[in-house]
């Protein structure tokens, strides 16, 4: 590293890196600028920054009368400013000050300098690992991308779906974090059992906010997913603690409930009906969510036994 005061180029580099990082930890910027502004811009400068490497010979350093510091380090050492000449096997050698035989003379060191485009990769390593966060870390899909007016409608529309399948008033929140639900638990929701408090995961809310405000139907499992979950969570709120029955009602009440956020009446069946067949596959993993023997047509748990579709 050169000791100059910062050049304008490092400091650019600086101030982007600190906005990138601003963007994460400051939620109020993600709704005015998306993330990849100033990614992109910061590529893009360390881009530049590479090309100018490439194609400008390294400068050279402030030079004045010789030899100077570096010189000396690259020619060996302080030892070699003024050699002797020491006769070995009948041939004069060269060797530096105070030496005898060839072996006293040390290793001449590394060179420690680092090449200008080493110094450039630094910035392609940094870009690589922004890159990374952007599109591996940071989830797509894109409920933080939603302003503030599209989200509160968003959970005003669930929480008020929910409170219809729990019979009181639910509360649906869409901004869980990690310990509530997401990856650590692999749940896309929880609820409080009987409570009135529901959370779901912002990739779950921002599909089913797709499908109601957008009318995207999106891939077929996904939404299907996604009105499963909700109507799960509900059930829990409306007091059912059983994981297997919840889920055997959630299946049956996903119907109304996927029509009602916009989805035709068959495709919302079908819908229920791929949830309810690969059920047990999803219970391989946890058995607690495996819907019990009843939950078919005209069996225990049919919430609509007249009916002859199920679910
Ligand atoms: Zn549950």
């Amino acid at each position: 590293m050169d000791d100059r005061p910062l050049s304008f180029a490092r400091r650019l580099r600086i101030s982007a890196v600190a906005l990138i990082l601003a963007w994460f930890f400051l939620p109020g910027l993600r709704d005015w600028i998306p993330l990849w502004v100033p990614f992109l811009a910061f590529a893009a400068l360390e881009l530049n920054f590479l090309l100018a490497g490439l194609r400008e010979p390294r400068l050279p350093g402030k030079r004045g009368r010789i030899p100077q510091e570096s010189d000396i380090e690259e020619l060996g050492g302080e030892e070699w400013l003024e050699p002797v000449i020491v006769e070995v096997d009948g041939q004069d050698v060269w060797l530096p000050e105070g030496a005898e035989t060839e072996e006293d003379v040390e290793e001449p060191r590394p060179l420690r300098r680092r090449g200008p485009l080493l110094g450039r990769l630094e910035g392609v390593v940094v870009v690589a690992a922004l890159a990374f966060v952007l599109l591996v870390l940071v989830p797509k899909g894109g409920w933080d991308g939603l302003d503030g007016d599209d989200r509160a409608r968003t959970e005003a529309l669930l929480s008020a779906e929910a409170g219809r399948i729990a019979g009181h008033e639910a509360r649906v929140h869409c901004d869980a974090r990690g310990e509530t639900v997401g990856i650590v638990q692999h749940a896309d929701g929880v609820a409080e059992v009987g409570g009135r408090n529901a959370y779901l995961t912002p990739q779950i809310c921002f599909r089913l906010h797709r499908l109601a405000f957008e009318d995207d139907e999106g891939a077929f499992s996904q939404t299907a997913r996604a009105i499963a979950v909700l109507a799960h969570e509900a059930w829990h709120l409306r007091g059912e603690d059983d994981e297997g029955v919840t889920n055997c009602y959630a299946f049956q009440s996903g119907v109304s409930l996927g029509r009602r956020l916009g989805l035709p009446d068959g495709t919302a069946a079908r819908m229920m009906r791929q949830q309810l067949a690969d059920n047990a596959t999803f219970a391989r993993a946890a058995p607690e969510y495996l819907v019990p023997g009843e939950c078919r047509e005209g069996g225990r748990l049919d919430l609509a036994p007249a009916s002859r579709r199920f679910p």
